[in-house]
């Protein structure tokens, strides 16, 4: 289990896109799968960066936070 100091937030923006928030950054979805035992299994990317190379990536469980690499290039 990972520990954050932000607390993710699941908004949705006005296409209906589901939209991540950790801290003051952003995060669209990239990949979403329904796993064999019924599990949604998302992979979110820098929503506003990641097309000009932010490596920033969130992976989530049933939208639980599994794993996350949360170092942007840029502020
Ligand atoms: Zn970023």
């Amino acid at each position: 289990m990972f520990l954050f100091t932000e607390t993710p937030e699941f908004i949705f923006g006005s296409r209906g896109n589901r939209i991540l928030r950790l801290g003051k950054y952003y995060y669209s979805v990239h990949v979403c799968a329904t796993l064999d035992n019924g599990i949604v299994k998302t992979r979110w990317y820098c929503r506003t960066q990641h097309s000009r190379g932010c490596k920033a990536v969130i992976h989530t469980l049933d939208d639980v936070i599994v794993s996350c690499k949360t170092t942007h290039n840029h502020a």
